[in-house]
């Protein structure tokens, strides 16, 4: 290959490694990625906010146990009272008028824990409503980010099979070209956003899209075929045309 020739080799090199950093590109900045990340946040502050009401919601369950066990207890009394009154084994009147009262003062007290517990009923309500409202919101981001997700890895899969048939290509588009060349290339490129080598079109170098003087142009274009030129404005590789 003539030094003329592994120029414009290293041009379609160029071309290649340009498609390539834009698959990459494309395939870090997948629409749906940002897409995933908007949902996964949402997903992230609502679970969030339904710890939060659960704990209050379970804190009003256990008053509620609470309020129901002490209710079966005062039933309970309330009815062993009322069964030693009919039992007929108490006779003097004032025990009865004794056991009387403290029939209707459980049955009051009943009354009240039973009242308290519709209170914490009426407290649950809305609770358990903002609950199965969250879980609903919760199944429809699970499965937008399924999708999502979905559409993710097939889009990866689409730009890993573009990237592959790439990278051959370029491999065989170095064959020929001198290390030391390549060395440069890549070292170039690595400092000047991807792009290494660019054509000198007219007096344009199309990798600053900058004019160069006529000067400059004039002297590149006497230098002997195959000589390396380097744009004056940016430093890229020229490739006069
Ligand atoms: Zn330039």
């Amino acid at each position: 290959m003539t030094s003329a020739a592994a120029l414009e080799a290293l041009l379609d090199v160029q071309a290649l490694d340009t498609s390539a950093d834009q698959l990459r590109h494309r395939r870090e900045h997948l629409q749906e990625r940002a897409e995933l990340g908007d949902r996964t946040a949402k997903l992230a502050e609502l679970e969030a906010r339904a710890s939060e009401v659960q704990g209050e919601r379970d804190a009003i369950s256990a008053s509620e146990k609470r309020l129901e066990d002490e209710i079966a207890l005062v039933t309970e009394k309330a009815k062993g009272a009322d069964r030693q009154l009919y039992s007929g084994t108490v006779n003097v009147p004032r025990e009865l008028t004794a056991l009387q009262d403290e029939i209707t003062s459980l049955q009051r007290r009943q009354r009240q824990l039973e009242d308290q517990e519709l209170e914490l009923m009426e407290q649950a309500e809305p609770m358990d409503a903002l609950l199965a409202e969250l879980a609903a919101a919760r199944s429809v981001l699970d499965a937008e980010s399924v999708t999502l997700t979905a559409a993710i890895a097939e889009a990866e899969a689409a730009i890993e099979v573009e990237l592959a048939d790439v990278v051959a290509q370029r491999a065989a588009a170095t064959d020929g070209i001198p290390d030391d060349l390549l060395k440069e290339y890549e070292a170039l490129r690595g400092g000047l956003g991807g792009i290494g080598v660019a054509r000198l079109s007219g007096n344009r170098c199309e990798g600053c899209h900058l004019t160069l003087s006529a000067v400059d142009v004039d002297r590149i274009r006497h230098e002997p075929d195959g000589a390396l030129v380097h744009c004056t404005e940016c430093g890229r590789l020229l490739v006069p045309s």
